[in-house]
């Protein structure tokens, strides 16, 4: 682990901290080494070990603390599994043409392999390819209702009945939705919130994880320890963790919203009303991932390029949520494919456990590829819900339609100018990683310039 540099500046700050928590005395004292520091991170993902990162570079005393046993967060690449690493969660580098972690990767080529996606797309009817000229009609169709509209409203209100009655509707609707039912989109966040300099998608083929876990080797991280309160009616802030209470001057909270929306963690007081009306007016999205370890000879039958999207056809009568998947066959050239389910189908599939996820996918990939396809070319599976993680309870985030104006913002917003704001949720280009990981740098800035 990485010593953390204290300066002029950030001794006189520690020594100054280390004075103010005299007064908590009583309390509990945290056995960590560096104890009562300046800052404290809570949570180790994109945007904390960022944050941590900025705060070390600037000469600050910082702790980093994680509730999971490992870094990353939501962007994680697992190798015990498959024996090589694929990502359970983020997995594509959006905004690539300006995406750091893309930049960082390229000048690391001995270690990772980044290219931008230019992968061919495969559509199935529940049966055989398709062309699916009708679905990329509608889809082509949505995608320029979505681009062009405003509206704080209902993505679906916005879509005429003559789409909706397509058969090809439920499929695309699940194409647009960034992984949210059409009900539960607002154009507005989507158009007005976002911010992001850079466009493309691109790819890592040792991981997303892989390459954010690279990146950061040199953070120094306290893992295992569970923040469950924030006080701050006194002087500074002091934080709860299941290893004791830290006494510090600010605090940068990274957890996903849905830790903070589920109250995982206290506030005392609690936060102001207009943080937790911000609050009320974003959710988090479903986004479950199963990935299917298959035999070679099965990409070979298909013909199946790395990286090659897939889609088939769903008929959910205009459900609400549609019971689909989409896929990335042959994630990086490997034997592995990646699978995803969205929205509040996704939560409810996942509630019925790891087995009903990839039973779900096996069934329609056996109805696609053929009744003999499990036993012919099946190895291994794993699934993720994401909603069932206590640390992130859900994906990304996503503005609830009317309440999004000023929602980002309204996140990013300081609290008692000692509890700063970081995370995905109050990126400019949110629910990423490359996002949370400037959210992060500009967090570290504020308390910076405020302690
Ligand atoms: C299935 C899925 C697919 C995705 N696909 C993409 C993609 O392709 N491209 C992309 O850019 N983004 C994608 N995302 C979104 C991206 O992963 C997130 O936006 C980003 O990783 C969030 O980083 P973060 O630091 O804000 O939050 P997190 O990664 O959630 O980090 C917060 C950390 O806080 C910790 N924590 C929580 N509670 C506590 C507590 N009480 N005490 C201490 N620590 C705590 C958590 O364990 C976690 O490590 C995807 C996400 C998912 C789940």
């Amino acid at each position: 682990m990485k010593k953390v540099f204290i300066n002029n500046i950030g001794r006189r700050k520690f020594l100054k901290t280390s004075l103010s928590t005299l007064a908590f005395a009583t309390l509990p004292k945290i056995s960590f080494a560096q104890s009562n520091p300046d800052v404290v991170v809570i949570g180790a993902g994109s945007s904390g070990l960022s944050a941590t990162a900025e705060l070390m570079q600037k000469g600050v005393s910082v702790l980093c603390v994680e509730a999971m046993n490992r870094t990353g967060g939501r962007c994680y690449s697992d190798t015990s599994t498959f024996g090589i690493p694929i990502d359970i969660g983020a997995h594509w580098l959006h905004g690539f043409s300006e995406n750091q972690f893309a930049k960082f990767g390229k000048k690391h080529k001995d270690k990772f392999k980044i290219y931008p996606e230019d992968a061919p797309s495969v559509v199935y009817d529940g049966k055989r390819k398709t062309e699916a000229t009708e679905l990329w009609k509608i889809y082509k169709q949505l995608k320029k209702i979505k681009r062009r509209s405003r509206a704080d409203v209902p993505f679906i209100t916005l879509v005429p009945e003559k789409i909706k009655k397509n058969t090809w509707f439920d499929t695309a609707a699940s194409m647009v939705g960034d992984s949210r039912d059409l009900d539960n989109f607002s154009p507005h966040d989507d158009n007005v919130n976002w911010y992001d300099p850079g466009n493309g998608d691109g790819l890592c083929r040792e991981g997303y994880g892989s390459l954010l876990a690279y990146y950061r080797k040199d953070v120094p991280v306290k893992l295992n320890t569970i923040v469950s309160e924030i006080k701050w009616d006194g002087k500074g802030v002091q934080v709860v963790t299941n290893k004791g209470t830290i006494s510090t001057k600010a605090c940068i909270v990274t957890t996903s919203i849905g830790v903070l929306k589920a109250e995982k963690i206290k506030f005392t007081p609690p936060l102001p009303v207009r943080k937790i009306k911000a609050l009320d007016g974003v959710s988090m999205t479903y986004s479950n991932r199963v990935l299917i370890q298959l035999k070679k000879k099965f990409y070979k039958a298909k013909k199946i390029k790395n990286d090659t999207w897939f889609n088939t056809k769903c008929n959910s009568n205009g459900a609400k949520s549609p019971k689909t998947y989409y896929g990335s066959l042959k994630m990086g050239g490997s034997d592995v494919s990646l699978f995803g389910m969205s929205g509040q189908f996704a939560k409810d599939i996942g509630e019925e456990g790891d087995n009903a996820m990839i039973d779900f996918i096996l069934n329609d990939l056996k109805s696609t590829f053929g009744s003999k396809f499990y036993k012919k070319y099946f190895i291994k599976a794993k699934a993720i819900a994401w909603s069932k993680n206590p640390f992130t309870l859900g994906a990304y985030t996503g503005g609830i339609p009317g309440k999004s104006n000023n929602l980002r913002r309204e996140l990013r917003m300081p609290v008692g100018d000692r509890i700063f704001f970081a995370g995905d949720a109050t990126a400019l280009a949110f629910s990423t990683v490359h996002g949370a990981d400037r959210s992060g740098k500009r967090a570290a800035t504020e308390v910076y310039t405020s302690i």
